[in-house]
């Protein structure tokens, strides 16, 4: 069985703005699931306006690697399906946030960070270099690549120091920003990539389709998902690897939960 992908997309911009949907006339995660089936990924696609955003358990439960691109709508996505989504990545779950999903409640509570950056809409040649070399995500890319239009994405990048910086951009315009990060959160793989405004056709892009592609595999964790990541349990005394007597005061009673 090939890894399955679900393409959650924000779209929005596709069905309002009639340049975005002469970009992309399958629609934005479409294109992006178009391209991972044509290499053998078992992608499939979701959006907001489906009911519970298209992420109901037995669908994130079916997700290998969930991709997650949002701009206008962040604040529309419910916070319960942003909890659900990061007890997915928790558990093991891979996930890849594109472009302005930097602002999406899931990225910045998987983050625990601002997420800021400044921006530039101005159809700016993007330049962006690998700095990790034979990085997964990277395999098959040349040293650098370039993207004709691109909005601008400038540091500081209100994000923690990531486990690899596997992209760097420099922008016509001066700016340069890390612009292909990758973290772990619990048991989950984290890609964040930068590419991807909804004006400019990035996501044809060959090379950007084999990023994603690439981050797909990377980030894929073939275990079984861990079936309750917040789950903190109370260790009986006697239960204890080792003999140990108990002393001093304590607070809670055996058994007890504990306070969340
Ligand atoms: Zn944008």
């Amino acid at each position: 069985m090939g890894i399955r992908v679900t393409v959650w997309g924000e779209n929005v911009h596709e069905q309002k703005n009639k340049v975005v949907a002469g970009i992309y006339p399958l629609t934005m995660h479409g294109t992006i699931a178009k391209a991972l089936k044509e290499a053998g990924i078992d992608a499939s696609t979701v959006t907001l306006q489906d009911a519970e955003h298209g992420l109901t358990p037995e669908k994130l439960a079916a997700t290998d690697v969930l991709i997650w691109w949002g701009h206008c709508a962040h604040g529309d996505v419910e916070d319960a399906i942003v909890e659900r989504v990061c007890d997915a990545v928790w558990g093991g779950m891979g996930i890849i946030f594109l472009h302005s999903a930097h602002f999406s409640k899931p990225f910045k509570r998987l983050m625990g960070a601002p997420c800021n950056l400044s921006w530039r809409e101005a159809g700016e040649r993007e330049r962006l270099w690998v700095t990790s070399r034979q990085h997964p995500i990277a395999a098959g890319l040349p040293d650098h690549f370039e993207l004709e239009y691109e909005e601008m994405y400038g540091e500081p990048f209100g994000v923690p120091e990531p486990l690899e910086t596997v992209f760097v951009s420099w922008f016509a315009g001066g700016e340069v920003f890390r612009s292909g990060l990758t973290y772990k959160r619990g048991a989950g793989n984290i890609f964040y990539f930068r590419p991807g405004h909804e004006t400019y056709p990035t996501y044809h892009d060959a090379n950007v389709q084999r990023v994603i592609l690439n981050a797909v595999n990377w980030a894929y964790n073939p275990n079984k998902r861990i079936a309750d990541p917040n789950h903190a349990p109370n260790v009986p005394v006697d239960k204890a690897l080792e003999p140990i007597v108990e002393r001093g005061p304590r607070l809670h009673h055996d058994g007890e939960e504990g306070y969340r």
